[in-house]
């Protein structure tokens, strides 16, 4: 199989803090393919963002990062600031939750796109501005060459995240990085926003590594799913399996909180765990209702590929995307007790032990 386009090993970030340490994300695994769209899932504190902002370190100093980014065969980890800075919204794209943020009020956004042109490509600034006039016709800005010279201002909140991904798309990225790139925009234009992306995406063969709370985006874009809490990888695994058998109690009342999919538990009692006193055992363990006494002590549980409902127990744990997961083919893995030979799986998580 071929190598991922980008492949995160083992990714720790901490944050020392008057509180203590804040283990933000603590042992992440995950790969994002060539022209793939993986969604990184999970509440609020879930990592994510985090996560994310790890890979082309946009992070503050503060942050204290291990493990290995591995972008197109370059380790990133191991880049200085300056070869960085050419990957950063060069072959690397981002796209933020708040427009309002990545625009700069004092110039018009045809500078902002010229400049987002110019800075990873050679070109004149007449070919740069034809490119930019395009760019943002082709996200739909209306009257694109009309509306190169007017100012962020003039522009609704969705026009604003329109220029974003124009200025994301401008040197042509291999990757974008889109984090709850529609959060901040009312229903209607968040779901323009979402098609302008997934059709971008298409037509660009470009990868998608997409953050999101919102299962009902991910059943809409996601080619594979990766469900984080408290900064630990819970369950990933293709669209398809994740929504017809997720294993994982967590994705499990993720999936029964989207509207018309109640599956026993509506909500999720309980709250995330505080970052710095994280549980011991399974992070989820304070809210899970599957809890057992093992679950309570040790680690978080290995990962085990998920096979039509019981977990391969052969695969003996790959610890995430990376190992073998020895399933037939699947990369459907969870990280759950419940799912190895020693615990009884609840008859509604699967197939039973009798
Ligand atoms: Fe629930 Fe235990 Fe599985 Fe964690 S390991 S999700 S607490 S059953």
């Amino acid at each position: 199989m071929a190598d991922p386009l980008l492949a995160v090993r083992d990714l720790r970030v901490r944050f020392e803090t008057d509180e203590g340490v804040v283990r933000a994300v603590d042992g992440v695994d995950f790969d994002v393919g060539e022209g793939e769209t993986v969604c990184l899932v999970g509440e609020s504190g879930s990592g994510k963002t985090v996560a994310c902002e790890s890979i082309t370190r946009l992070l503050p100093d503060s942050a204290a990062v291990d493990g290995k980014i591995r972008f197109d065969g370059t380790d990133l980890t191991d880049c200085s600031a300056s070869e960085l800075e050419s990957y950063r919204g060069g072959r690397i794209g981002h796209v933020f939750q708040n427009p309002q943020d990545a625009l700069d009020p004092v110039y018009t956004v045809g500078e902002q796109v010229v400049e987002a042109i110019r800075i990873h490509r050679d070109v004149s600034k007449a070919t740069a501005r034809e490119e930019a006039v395009a760019l943002l016709d082709r996200v739909g800005i209306g009257e694109a060459e009309a509306r190169f010279g007017d100012y962020p201002h003039q522009f609704s909140g969705g026009m604003k995240q329109r220029v974003v991904v124009a200025m994301a798309l401008a040197p042509d990225p291999d990757l974008l990085i889109a984090d709850e790139p529609t959060t901040a925009l009312d229903v209607t234009i968040q779901r323009q926003v979402l098609e302008l992306l997934a059709d971008l995406q298409a037509e660009r063969g470009m990868a998608l590594l997409f953050v999101t709370h919102d299962l009902g985006v991910v059943a809409e874009i996601a080619d594979r799913v990766v469900v984080m809490y408290a900064g630990k990888v819970m369950e990933t695994g293709g669209v398809h399996e994740l929504f017809d058998d997720p294993a994982h109690p967590y994705t499990r009342a993720l999936l029964a909180c989207l509207p018309g999919r109640g599956e026993g538990f509506e909500t999720i009692g309980g709250s995330i765990p505080e970052p710095t006193d994280p549980p011991d055992g399974c992070r989820f363990h304070p809210r899970c209702p599957h809890a057992v006494d093992d679950c309570e002590t040790g680690d978080q549980p290995a990962f085990r590929a998920v096979d039509g409902g019981r977990a391969d127990t052969d695969s003996g744990g790959s610890g995430g995307p990376e190992g073998d997961t020895d399933a037939g083919g699947t990369d459907h893995e969870v990280a759950c007790l419940l799912y190895d030979d020693d615990h009884a799986l609840p008859p509604e998580l699967g197939v039973s032990d009798d």
